[in-house]
């Protein structure tokens, strides 16, 4: 789980935010013998990704000549241990002496560091974080914590630092991709043949770390990795011992991943379990490629893979998003085509649009389409902003949340799609209250 901390001098309002983000949970109390001060632990979730909130400043000491000292040592502690810090300031105060030593501290710690400036109780009038400007931190963000105001804002750029969880064992470059599907779909003749393929390089030194096998290699210069699950080499036959187990092994596989490839047997067409391990990549926000394999055994005219397409289409709802390719591990046919693909969906799958194209596409789509009502009152979209990758997630700013209709999300993530593509994976959409 990534870290956030809290940063700031005493009385900033440090525990009023970290209570927020960590909600009703419960705090932990660090209680470290030889550290002058508490450390506050607590979880927190913000638009479906899950941290540690860490409150550097439990206890303050007291006394004007011991603040200096206590705050070096929390931007320490801080800098040791989190992704994120949240750099706290009062707009009451202005830049204080204090606030200035941490911004030097955090400065040299090359850490993401969001600033927010607490206790602007009228977020409109800007001109009381102007100043903070000074500390160098980029655009200050204005919350105030004890009326609850822009914590969201807050929130949206800091878990927009977060690192993904999964670079941390590959890198970014690498493709992570999962493979999954019933038993005997041809998962690991896949695999087998995508190796085997032309100018791949398998990697020698294949991921033991953990329970399951995983196979590092690189074609045209992109790197990518494919995360086993069970069963799946059949290497002196390790054959799935029952059917939850597999399900079990393929879903941790999908949380590896970026790219999930779901295997579906193009002769027997499709059962009730694809549905199942489909759904569930589309649930861990993954990007997804329907892969229909044994095509070469499949009876066809000019038809059959356009009306497979439809019944997949049907199927999987849900997913539409998802491409869909025919293929034979065994001929190898069509195989060629899906490396590219891979590479394609996992690179919509990390796209960032910028905010001015996004409104612009929002604004055309309002026009064509007027949002619905409630009561006679309409809901009114005020801006939308892209806040995270991997999945990418769009937060709609409205009067009124609860006007938003499932349907018109749905009508906003297809003009999306319309105009930036994002091919292959999920867009979630958070509608908050900003008027
Ligand atoms: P897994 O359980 O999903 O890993 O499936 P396997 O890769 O072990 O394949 C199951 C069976 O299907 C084996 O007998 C393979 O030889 C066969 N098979 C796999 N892919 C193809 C294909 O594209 N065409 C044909 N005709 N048979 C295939």
């Amino acid at each position: 789980r990534p870290i956030i901390a809290i940063v700031g001098r005493p009385n900033v309002g440090k525990s009023t935010i970290f209570n927020r983000v960590i909600g009703e949970r419960l705090a932990i109390v660090e209680d470290k013998p030889g550290v002058t001060r508490d450390r506050l632990y607590g979880i927190g979730s913000w638009l479906d990704r899950e941290f540690s909130v860490v409150d550097t400043g439990g206890i303050e000491i007291e006394g004007e000549d011991q603040i200096l000292r206590s705050v070096r040592l929390q931007a320490e502690l801080a800098i040791e241990e989190a992704d994120v810090i949240i750099f706290m300031v009062d707009a009451k105060a202005g830049v204080t002496p204090a606030d200035d030593e941490v911004a030097q501290m955090l400065f040299r710690a090359k850490k993401p560091v969001v600033l927010a400036v607490n206790k602007v109780d009228n977020l409109q009038r800007q001109d009381d974080i102007y100043e903070f400007y000074s500390l160098g931190f980029g655009d200050p963000i204005g919350i105030s914590g004890s009326h609850g105001l822009g914590i969201g804002d807050l929130m949206d750029v800091v878990i927009g630092h977060l690192p993904d969880p999964l670079d941390e064992e590959y890198g970014e470059e690498v493709i992570k991709v999962a493979v999954i599907g019933r038993p005997n779909v041809g998962k690991s003749s896949l695999v087998n043949a995508i190796l085997g393929e032309e100018r791949v390089i398998v990697s020698d030194i294949a991921g033991t770390t953990r329970d399951a096998i995983d196979t590092p290699f690189e074609k045209d210069g992109q790197k990518y990795v494919i995360i086993d699950t069970a069963g799946m080499r059949k290497r002196g036959k390790v054959y799935e011992t029952t059917e939850k187990y597999s399900v079990m092994r393929a879903m941790k596989a999908i949380e590896r991943a970026d790219v999930v490839l779901v295997v579906i047997n193009g002769e027997e067409g499709i059962i009730e379990q694809d549905k199942h391990i489909a759904g569930y990549a589309h649930e861990a926000g993954k990007a997804s490629i329907f892969v229909v394999n044994k095509w070469d055994i499949v009876e066809k005219d000019d038809k059959t893979m356009h009306q497979f397409t439809q019944k997949i289409r049907d199927h999987f709802l849900f997913m539409t998003y998802a491409p869909v390719l025919f293929v034979s591990a065994k001929t190898t046919q069509r195989l060629h085509k899906l490396l590219p693909v891979v590479v394609n969906v996992a690179e919509q799958h990390a796209m960032r649009v910028p905010t001015h194209m996004l409104n612009d596409v929002v604004s055309d789509a309002v026009a064509i389409n007027p949002p619905p009502t409630d009561k006679g009152r309409r809901l009114r979209i005020n801006y939308v902003t892209q806040v995270a990758v991997k999945p990418p997630a769009i937060v709609v700013f409205v009067n009124d949340p609860e006007i938003m209709h499932f349907s018109y999300e749905r009508y906003l993530d297809n003009k999306i799609r319309a105009a930036f593509g994002f091919e292959g994976t999920p867009i979630r959409i958070f509608t908050r209250k900003k008027s």
